[in-house]
């Protein structure tokens, strides 16, 4: 498999795909090593992947350099990711304890009843390239702390990240029989669907995971799916800033090329304040700086898949079509590699894909309401349901919108941010399950129940 750095369009490396019988001699491998890793007291299982992060804080620079090359973000967006990862697994090692530990819940004379948590066994983790760092932590490190054996699928777009991720938790600790990587793209997906897993956490597109749950779904194993987002924000007419909340909630929609799950990917403006927020908005987007994404300064550089620029350009041209007009931006910049200028559109509508399907890219449209109730009918508006934002000066108007709206993630006066502490998880066609906080720290075990009399 060729490895292809999206600024330049070059060959970087070329890496030896799996096979069936790789993969299959992998899985026997972690179904043999499983139970002693799970044997290991949990406090040392926590210090190895403690260690793990401070194995990705000795080589950040090198991480990111590899990162950068292979997905094209910039190299101070690598850099974040990884402090990012840190950061996450800083509260999943402290928290793990406590929701793992056995729980007693009754007592009645002789009688007790505990809940422990047990393993899942071998769970196979396909992941996406976006945040290859963060959304592979958000799984095999609750996974291995928790007592499993994990197969880790790194996107095709980000297997060298996912290799330097394989050296360094070896390096931690994992012993080998505990952590494989499977390389390879659809192909290699399709084989572990069809080995004994004990559960499987997918992260990537819609179309994907349907087609992965339901292949799973026969096997009555947990399948959880973190899948994409169409995401809004309403700026109400009582925002104190106009200009910060402009350049706030613009840096939500283009960071990482708008190559985010939770990316604002539709904005909705309060009549009052909308030509003055559209002013200061496509004046953010116009000061960035586009270009070789290792260059200093640079804010907007390619986006990682080729096929991606199609995706955006049908987006703007059938906006366009349908009487949206171009702020700034609207087409791919002729120059090596995958790049499309950041693109505002206004006069959009729901009638339009840039409004409805998700863009994954650095396109955005931005539509004027009279009111909350319109706000809140337009964000409930899509398919998908995984963050959605109200800038207000009121916590109470906030709140009550954020209650209207069907996603596993309601903002105030902040965007597209995830925290370890609190769940990450998908309504609708973003998914199903969840990762971090307690509740995904718990998704890698099954509890047993013990009923316990004294004699
Ligand atoms: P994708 O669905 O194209 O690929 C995801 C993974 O699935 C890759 O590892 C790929 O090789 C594998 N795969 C593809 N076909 C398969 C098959 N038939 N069987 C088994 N595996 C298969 O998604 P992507 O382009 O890598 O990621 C982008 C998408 O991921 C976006 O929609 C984004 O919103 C979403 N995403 C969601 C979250 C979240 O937390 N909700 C986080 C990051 C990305």
């Amino acid at each position: 498999m060729k490895i292809i750095n999206p600024a330049t369009e070059e060959v970087i490396r070329e890496v030896q795909e799996d096979t069936k019988q790789t993969l299959t001699a992998k899985f026997s491998l972690l179904k043999q090593a499983q139970p002693d890793w799970n044997s290991i007291p949990l406090p040392k299982r926590i210090e190895v992947l403690k260690k793990f992060s401070a194995l990705l804080e000795r080589d950040i620079e090198q991480l990111a350099n590899t990162l950068t090359s292979e997905v094209g973000k910039p190299l101070q967006q690598s850099r974040n990711e990884i402090n990012g990862a840190r950061t996450r697994i800083k509260w999943l090692t402290e928290n793990a304890a406590r929701f793992l530990s056995d729980e007693k819940m009754a007592e009645d004379g002789s009688m007790s009843e505990w809940i422990s948590y047990e393993p899942l066994g071998v769970v196979c983790n396909i992941s996406a390239w976006n945040y290859p760092y963060l959304v592979g932590v958000n799984v095999f490190v609750p996974a291995l702390i928790a007592g499993n054996a994990v197969l880790y699928k790194p996107s095709e777009y980000a297997t060298l990240t996912g290799l330097s991720i394989e050296n360094l938790l070896r390096e931690a600790g994992v012993p080998s029989n505990v952590f494989q990587v499977g390389i390879g793209g659809k192909d290699t997906g399709e084989v572990l669907l069809g080995l004994p897993f004990n559960g499987y956490f997918f992260t990537g597109s819609y179309k994907t995971g349907k087609y992965i749950y339901e292949k799973v779904s026969a096997k009555m194993v947990p399948c959880q799916c973190e899948l994409g987002g169409k995401d809004p924000v309403y700026i109400a007419d009582d925002i104190s800033d106009i200009k910060s909340v402009a350049a706030g909630t613009a840096d939500g929609a283009f960071y990482n090329n708008g190559q985010s799950c939770c990316a604002v990917e539709r904005i909705y403006v309060h009549e009052k304040i909308y030509d003055q927020y559209v002013d200061e908005f496509a004046k953010e987007v116009k000061s960035w700086k586009v270009g070789e994404p290792k260059e200093d300064g640079v804010y907007i550089g390619p986006l990682t898949r080729k096929d991606q620029l199609a995706v955006v350009d049908r987006q703007v041209g059938e906006a366009v079509q349908g009487g949206a007009k171009v702020l700034t931006g609207g087409k791919r910049i002729e120059r090596k590699g995958y790049y499309f200028e950041p693109t505002v559109l206004v006069n959009v509508n729901h009638k339009m894909s840039v409004m409805r399907e998700e863009s994954f890219g650095p396109i955005i449209g931005i539509m004027k309401v009279k009111n909350d109730q319109e706000a809140i009918a337009l964000m409930n508006d899509t398919e998908y349901g995984l963050t959605s934002s109200v800038y207000s000066s009121s916590e109470e108007r906030a709140k009550k919108i954020l209650s209207n709206i069907d996603s596993g993630t309601g903002y105030w006066n902040c965007c597209d941010r995830v925290s370890a502490a609190v769940p990450w998880s998908g309504r609708k066609n973003s998914g199903i399950g969840a990762t971090l906080s307690h509740a995904g720290i718990r998704a890698f075990t099954k509890p047993k129940a013990y009923h316990l009399r004294k004699p």
